[in-house]
């Protein structure tokens, strides 16, 4: 009965400790830079709104210092211009002094006390007796004091703010106002400080507000007199409050946020930063990390493959050995591996060594069994056969000797059966000897034997075959007498190319010996010569 066993496959067990441990550290690092990246990502936020609340407040101390000496700088021109006729020729050069000397405004104006511009620095603007109706204007006359305008459009049509300071006579009487002017939407002192601290790399801007919440400054001029008073900031600022927070514009745009008053001209600066760009900002970190770790990742990936190869290695050798054991007709060696730096793998090959061996040993003895005659040790008629076949493919010529002990049963008959076997295994011993070295002797049956001469002629297979026959016949074989024999030689491809044909006329031979009266050799060719005959 033959089972066959289906062969299963399954995964190799370097192939899965890899995998698991690839794995792991796959799994691992995503896990870090998940962590990593959130906690970046907060501290970054935490850190943006922190720094936008210092920024605001930096800018509104220097907005309000700005301020306060811009109303400053009109005091003092106030003042010269209190003992000056406004209607002298000579104010128009003063006020340029004036306008050369102060950085703050783009424009000084003098106005007086009916309201009529009587000078202006520059002087371009072809405004000299023009009557403005701002409401900033009337303000700046009715109010009779220093003061901030909102943002509103002049005569010019440029979007200004009036930053205006009265001009009273030594006794005191209201002579009209000096007005520095702020083109909101040019070059200006707001966006010589602002515009330059908002050029920052991650996103971040500023923005002024007055008290009515409307835009004085922002880099985009357009927005600039938008009033943005519906800003959750701005309307912190317009009551008074500093601080920092995020917040969702009017666009549904998140922003990182810190604000602050400038109580000088009751204005507020925000500076705030896209949350956009706190997100980019993380990702870069995580790239930056994922970068910084590739290296290692790939270290780490060559290591669990070599590591698993090692832990692996063992169990795969035997694995391999066992299936070369298992495989029909292979030659296999015994069983050595060197030793693993594993103990598990050490124990495991150690004991599973000394079963493979054992079970070679059995295979190399069941395989000598199957090939050998169990009596006399020599090559069976089975093996023979294949030696023949082998040779006819090969195309090897032989010689074939085929023996029949005579009257053999007469030995049995007298000595028994046990000392006809020892004469058997005489006879084997006395072929042994007379053998050359690429010769086989073999039992082919019974008191039957047969030698294999590969190369040998007809002719020296015969010499071979006398003295096997000669010895034999003057031997004391172990029934303390001579016995004899018969033999009869063919020869490949001399008589047939056919193997079994080849057995056939040696085995005639044979007959024609014990015909011819035994303890004989005769050859094929000479029956085949008296046939002719
Ligand atoms: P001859 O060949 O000269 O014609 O006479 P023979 O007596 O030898 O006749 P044959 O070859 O036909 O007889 C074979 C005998 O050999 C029969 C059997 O008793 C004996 N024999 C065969 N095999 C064995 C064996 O394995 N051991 C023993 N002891 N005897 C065997
Ligand atoms: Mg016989
Ligand atoms: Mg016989």
């Amino acid at each position: 009965m033959v089972y066959t066993i289906r062969p299963r496959k399954g995964f190799k067990l370097s192939s899965i400790i890899s995998f698991v441990v690839i794995l792991s550290v796959l799994i691992t690092i995503f896990i870090s830079t998940i962590i990593g990246y959130k906690t970046e990502r907060k501290s970054l936020f935490n850190n943006t709104i922190e720094m936008n609340g210092i920024a605001a407040s930096n800018l509104s101390k220097t907005t309000e210092s700005l301020v306060l000496s811009m109303q400053n700088s009109l005091q003092v021109t106030a003042d010269y211009f209190s003992d000056i006729e406004l209607s002298d020729e000579n104010v128009l050069s003063q006020l340029d002094f004036f306008m050369g000397t102060s950085p703050y405004f783009n424009s000084l104006t003098i106005v007086n006390s009916s309201g009529v511009i009587v000078s202006t620095s520059p002087n371009n603007l072809n405004l000299i007796g023009s009557k403005p109706d701002s409401e900033a204007t009337i303000d700046a006359l009715k109010l009779k004091k220093a003061s901030i305008s909102k943002p509103f459009k002049a005569i010019t049509g440029r979007l200004i703010v009036l930053v205006s300071n009265p001009i009273f006579d030594r006794e005191g009487n209201y002579k009209g106002f000096v007005g520095g002017s702020i083109y909101l939407q040019q070059a200006n002192i707001f966006r010589d400080i602002l515009g330059v601290q908002s050029s920052t790399a991650n996103g971040s801007y500023f923005y002024v507000v007055d008290s009515a919440g409307n835009l004085i400054y922002h880099p985009d001029k357009e927005r600039i007199s938008e009033n943005v008073s519906g800003n959750p900031v701005v309307q912190k600022l317009m009551h008074g409050l500093s601080g920092a927070q995020r917040i969702i514009n009017s666009q549904d745009q998140n922003f990182l946020a810190g604000f602050a008053t400038v109580p000088a001209a009751g204005w507020g600066i925000v500076s705030q930063t896209p949350q956009d760009h706190i997100a980019d900002l993380s990702e870069n970190v995580i790239q930056e990390m994922v970068k910084f770790s590739a290296p290692f990742v790939l270290l780490l990936v060559i290591i669990s493959f070599w590591l698993s190869r090692m832990l692996a290695q063992p169990l795969n050798r035997l694995a391999n050995y066992a299936s070369r054991l298992s495989v029909e007709g292979e030659n296999v060696k015994p069983l050595t591996m060197d030793a693993s730096w594993n103990y598990e793998a050490n124990q495991l090959v150690d004991t599973v060594a000394v079963a493979f061996n054992k079970l070679r040993q059995q295979k190399e003895e069941l395989h000598a069994e199957a090939n050998t005659d169990a009596l006399t040790g020599l090559t069976n008629r089975r093996t023979m056969g294949a030696i023949t076949n082998l040779w006819k493919q090969q195309g090897t010529p032989f010689s074939v000797i085929l023996m029949d002990l005579d009257h053999f049963k007469s030995v049995n008959d007298r000595y028994g059966h046990h000392m006809g076997d020892e004469v058997l295994k005489f006879v084997a011993s006395v072929m042994l000897l007379e053998k050359g070295a690429e010769d086989y002797c073999c039992r082919f049956g019974g008191e039957e034997f047969t030698m294999l001469l590969p190369h040998a002629s007809e002719g020296e297979a015969v010499q071979v075959a006398e003295r096997i026959r000669l010895r034999i016949e003057q031997s004391v074989t172990p029934i303390g007498e001579s016995v004899t024999m018969s033999l009869g030689v063919a020869t490949f491809p001399d008589v047939s190319e056919e193997v079994f044909e080849l057995f056939k006329y040696a085995d005639e031979a044979l007959y024609q010996a014990k015909r011819d009266g035994r303890n004989r050799t005769v050859a094929y060719s000479s029956l085949m010569h008296m046939a002719r005959i």
